[in-house]
């Protein structure tokens, strides 16, 4: 679980996050919304641990070490110099020296339906592809927590339906925490179990959504699951 209480950030007088209380039970698939500025990307930030909080506390419980979070952006950031497979390596860290390292990352690659672009220069792919390989790199180490800042708002229309239904199956698949930030209010609903709204620096509203949805994780029952999308 994340636990985080009284969270506070500001950027010289801009008081950005004023007071943030949050818990996130393993497992979750949690959306932030709100209005451009609000502080959604900030709070993903500080939940990563890619920017100094100012006050209050995050606390991950036993079974979430800080290393176990891993953040996928609006830009996909592939090393253009490595080909496809091995910027899927990149997401290992240190254990990218170990034995089974490619074959992790074949893995990975094959999650997300690339597996044929293994020796693919990341130039040559597509918008959606190029967001793929960057999921593919992100869900390699296995994370805990998965944050996600807009992941799809660069991509087309159909092209970020498909990797809507990507996100979810992965997610259904592997039972990592999920926390996406996006300004389409229809994703937040149609991907979360549950949606934060941010006003004024605080959670303004914070409301269940899916509850009816089936909450057993598995491929046999996504294979019913995505016709009915
Ligand atoms: P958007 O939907 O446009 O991505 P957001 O909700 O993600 O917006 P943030 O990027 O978190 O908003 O920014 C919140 C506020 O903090 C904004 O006023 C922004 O200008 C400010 N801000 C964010 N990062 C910094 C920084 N490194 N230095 C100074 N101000 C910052
Ligand atoms: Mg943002």
């Amino acid at each position: 679980p994340l636990s985080i209480r009284g969270l506070r950030k500001s950027f010289g007088d801009n008081e950005v996050l004023r007071g943030i209380d949050l818990h996130i039970p393993a497992g979750q698939f949690v959306a932030i919304v709100g209005k451009s500025g609000c502080g959604k990307s900030t709070l993903l930030r500080l939940i990563a641990g890619l920017e100094k909080i100012d006050a209050g506390s995050i606390g991950f419980g036993d079974d979430i070490q800080p290393e176990d979070i891993r953040v996928m952006f609006q830009e996909p950031r592939l090393l253009p110099w490595a080909r496809v497979l091995s910027n899927v390596e990149v997401g290992l860290g240190r254990d990218r020296a170990s034995d089974d390292a490619q074959s992790r990352a074949e893995k990975a690659l094959a999650e997300v339906g690339l597996a044929d672009k293994r020796d693919q220069w990341p130039a040559v792919l597509s918008g959606g592809q190029k967001q793929r390989v960057a999921l593919a790199r992100a869900l390699v180490s296995r994370p805990r927590v998965l944050a996600f800042d807009e992941p799809l708002g660069a991509l087309d229309a159909l092209t970020r339906i498909s990797m809507q239904r990507l996100l979810e199956r992965v997610w259904r698949d592997q039972g990592f925490t999920a926390i996406l930030v996006t300004h389409d209010v229809a994703e937040a609903v149609a991907l979360a179990d549950r949606v934060l709204v941010i006003e004024q620096g605080r959670i303004a509203h914070d409301v269940m959504v899916n509850a009816a949805r089936p909450r057993q994780r598995g491929s046999v029952e996504l294979a019913g699951l995505e016709g009915s999308i």
